[in-house]
């Protein structure tokens, strides 16, 4: 099969991109892993891409803690496998993502955006309290991180998700090794918001969130909200014991 090889524009900032994305014709790019699949499976060829993996806005990444700053400012083209290295709660979730290979040229931004795709930082993002930095023709704006999937306005470009530094616990496990569990937990007692997940199942804890944010012991709601989902009495008491471990 060919793949049609549009042309590439490489903006020299955020404003350039969005100048050039204002025509309707072309569409952003970063690491194209779920581009080159759209295009292979079939969907049309963009007659040109704006590429956002050489812009420093996007690229640039706070550390996972101890930077002082009230929240973490993540640039949507930082790629998942980054993320995953700088640590926190946001990277240990990152970690569940497809594999390392896809991860390594994978973006922030492209999971979040990504049409007809899995969306699994979403959850967590709306877990965490995190919000959206959108680039437009007429002005930049920020958006809260809400469950429902999200689409851009083809002109606009998502340029960085900031991130709360509250400390947030993530506990995982059930699976068949300790690197790839079965079902990963995100709490945010700051927010009184709970996720779990496992890749391509990601869904809101209620109970656990608002147990959380009223700083009870959250091992029992969480227990129980599991096996209200379906999940393995076993796995989902053996979750709730550890629920108190911090962010890695
Ligand atoms: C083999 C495989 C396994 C996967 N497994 C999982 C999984 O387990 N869980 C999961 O959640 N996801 C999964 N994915 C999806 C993966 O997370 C996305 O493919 C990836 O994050 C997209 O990022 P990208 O930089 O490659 O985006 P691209 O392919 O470059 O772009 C994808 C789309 O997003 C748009 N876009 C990208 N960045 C921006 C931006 N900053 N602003 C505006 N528009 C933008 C592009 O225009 C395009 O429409 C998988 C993908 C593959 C290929």
């Amino acid at each position: 099969m060919t793949v049609a090889v549009p042309g590439l524009v490489r903006p020299r900032d955020v404003d350039e991109a969005v100048a050039v994305l204002a025509d309707g014709a072309a569409r952003p790019v970063a690491g194209a892993t779920a581009l080159l699949v759209d295009v292979a499976r079939g969907a049309g060829a963009p007659s040109r891409l704006v590429d956002l993996t050489t812009l420093d806005e996007l690229t640039a990444l706070d550390p996972a803690a101890g930077s002082g700053l009230g929240s973490r400012r993540v640039g949507a083209a930082v790629s998942l496998a980054r993320l995953v290295r700088s640590g926190g709660a946001l990277g240990t979730a990152a970690a569940q993502i497809a594999s390392h290979p896809v991860r390594l040229r994978a973006t922030v931004g492209g999971n979040i955006v990504a049409p007809g795709w899995p969306h699994d930082l979403r959850t967590v993002l709306w877990a965490l309290g995190a919000t959206l930095e959108v680039a437009g023709p007429a002005a930049r704006r920020r958006v809260a991180v809400s469950l429902d999937p999200r689409t851009l306005a083809p002109q606009e470009v998502l340029v960085a998700l900031h991130v709360p530094s509250t400390p947030a616990t993530v506990v995982a496990g059930g699976g068949v090794t300790a690197g790839r569990p079965a079902l990963q937990v995100v709490v945010s007692r700051s927010t009184g918001r709970a996720a779990v997940g496992t890749s391509g199942w990601r869904r809101p804890l209620p109970a656990t969130g608002t147990a959380a944010a009223a700083g009870t012991d959250i091992g029992a709601v969480l227990g129980d909200e599991l096996v209200g989902l379906g999940v393995p009495r076993l796995v989902a008491h053996d979750l709730a014991d550890r629920s108190a471990r911090p962010a890695a």
